[in-house]
């Protein structure tokens, strides 16, 4: 019994559903922001979603700014520069709207604003987060354009601190935005690559969470319907971005994925942060390069998890038919085999494998894989990525 403890998170209110997004005005005024900050990248900018999207807000008579400097893995001085214009717009709330990084870059805008001390205090280690000043944080909705890290449902946001070339998790349970719109409407713009690599993230996130040791029966539940719903909608999504249903159950499994890995993580998302912040890639699709690689090296300690799984998707041949129909999901949506296939031209020498075996043993996801992820491992799980063998 003695090993049967465990602390449970739950997400909150999600209005689900094509077309909700038409609800804003209503949602804003549910949390009682009346000048609202609205957060995206340069990139959604550009699209009817966002002009539409910001129609809602005008037609509805509702101030706000717009702020769109966001970078793919965001960086301090993104921050720093929306926080300035929130502060200027005298804005009382955050619309965070857009993939990861528009969703995370939003809601430390949020959480940071009203901070005295540096955003760098309240990485999740430990209980740094209580030194925030939790009263000084404003309330977010969060408005996600991708099905992938589930950012929304999260309590957490990521980002690159440029000097040390690594991601940083930034935590306080307040960052969790109070309500979400969950529009699949808003997700079919998304191009083929970004549908598989956030795709791909949704089921690094539950099958890392499923795989990683602890009793979290809540999360484990979360994950493998989570999967399930990956493996059959993934590649109608990425064949017909128009799908809306595939798009919605995508929707649905990105959040699901964020909601299991409270339980942890594990070696996909160790290796990928590095690689990340080292080379600018895109999360999920890097993710995606290093999950056959890290599932094999853990085979021994989650075989008889996967069986069950495998079971429950309706994939025959067991810990072997898994493996395979991750292959044929990667080869479907055209994700690179291997590192050099994700970033053209790469080479790497030895000080840099060591450099990012070490950045990958210290990652705070490192501690959920099954397997102990030794630097040996790690270089190993590298190798491998980068020839794939
Ligand atoms: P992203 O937010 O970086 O967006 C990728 C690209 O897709 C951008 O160019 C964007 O303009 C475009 N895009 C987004 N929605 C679109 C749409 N509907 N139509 C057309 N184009 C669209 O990608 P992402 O994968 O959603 O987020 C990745 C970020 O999230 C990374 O910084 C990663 O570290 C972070 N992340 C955070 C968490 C968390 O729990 N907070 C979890 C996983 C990843």
């Amino acid at each position: 019994m003695t090993d049967l403890v465990s602390k449970w998170n739950y997400p909150t209110t999600v209005r689900f559903g094509a077309g909700r997004i038409k609800e804003l005005p209503d949602v804003l005024e549910a949390v009682g922001i009346k000048n609202p900050l609205f957060v995206t990248d340069p990139g959604l900018a550009k699209l009817p979603v966002v002009a539409s999207t910001l129609k809602i807000l005008d037609d509805a008579g509702v101030p706000h700014g717009v702020f769109s400097d966001v970078k793919p893995n965001p960086v301090e001085s993104n921050l720093t520069a929306g926080i300035e214009v929130f502060k200027k717009g005298g804005h009382d709330g955050v619309i965070a709207f857009g993939g990861g990084s528009a969703l995370d870059l939003g809601k430390l805008i949020a959480f940071q604003a009203g901070q005295t001390r540096p955003v760098w205090d309240f990485e999740d280690v430990g209980d740094w987060w209580t030194r925030a000043d939790a009263g000084a944080i404003v309330p977010i909705i969060a408005v996600p354009t991708t099905a992938g890290t589930g950012s929304e449902v999260g309590r957490a946001g990521v980002i690159t601190h440029e000097a040390s070339h690594t991601k940083k998790v930034i935590f306080h349970p307040k960052m969790l935005p109070e309500i979400v719109i969950a529009d699949p409407e808003l997700t079919v713009g998304m191009p083929p690559f970004i549908t598989a690599g956030t795709g791909m993230d949704a089921l690094a996130h539950c099958l890392e969470a499923y795989c990683a040791p602890g009793y979290h029966p809540m999360a484990d539940g979360i994950a493998v319907e989570g999967i399930r719903l990956v493996f059959e909608n993934l590649p109608k999504a990425y064949r017909d971005g128009n799908d809306l249903v595939a798009r919605a159950h995508m929707m649905s499994a990105a959040a699901m994925g964020a909601t299991a890995f409270q339980k942890g993580l594990g070696a996909i998302h160790s290796l990928s942060h590095p690689i990340g912040a080292l080379y600018d890639t895109h999360h999920g699709m890097t993710n995606a390069v290093f999950m056959p690689y890290v599932l094999a090296f853990n085979r021994e300690a989650i075989e008889a998890r996967i069986v069950r799984l495998a079971a429950y998707c309706g994939i025959a041949g067991g810990f072997e038919g898994f493996v395979r129909a991750v292959d044929k999901l990667r080869a479907d949506l055209n994700v690179p085999h291997t590192l050099p296939g994700l970033i053209k031209g790469l080479e790497m020498d030895a000080a840099r494998k060591g450099l990012i075996a070490d950045m990958a043993i210290v990652d705070p996801t490192a501690s959920g894989n099954p397997i102990k992820l030794t630097r040996a491992a790690a270089l190993s799980l590298l190798e491998s990525a980068m020839s794939g063998a």
